[in-house]
């Protein structure tokens, strides 16, 4: 089973799938936690959801892990338990 990527807030504490970040976009805006409405990345929203979106696809290197940490120190990746 395709088990899309999960990760905690560093806000709230909250568990969240990836892709709710993204549906998040439309109702608190760009790069928010979907549950407490803050901002991971204020200054870089559009890299942050360009990063997740690489993320999800599978796509995303060691980099881009490092650059989501750089940009939004409050979102947390969990790793693939799958892995
Ligand atoms: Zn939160």
């Amino acid at each position: 089973m395709a088990v899309a990527g999960t990760a905690w807030c560093g806000w709230c504490g909250v568990v969240f799938v990836l892709p709710d970040v993204l549906d998040a976009a439309a109702e608190h805006g760009v790069g928010h936690c979907p549950r407490c409405a803050r901002p991971f990345a204020p200054a870089y929203a559009s890299t942050l959801v360009g990063l997740l979106r690489a993320v999800l696809a599978g796509t995303a290197r060691p980099q881009d892990h490092a650059a989501l940490e750089g940009v939004a120190p409050h979102l947390h990746l969990q790793p693939d338990r799958n892995g």
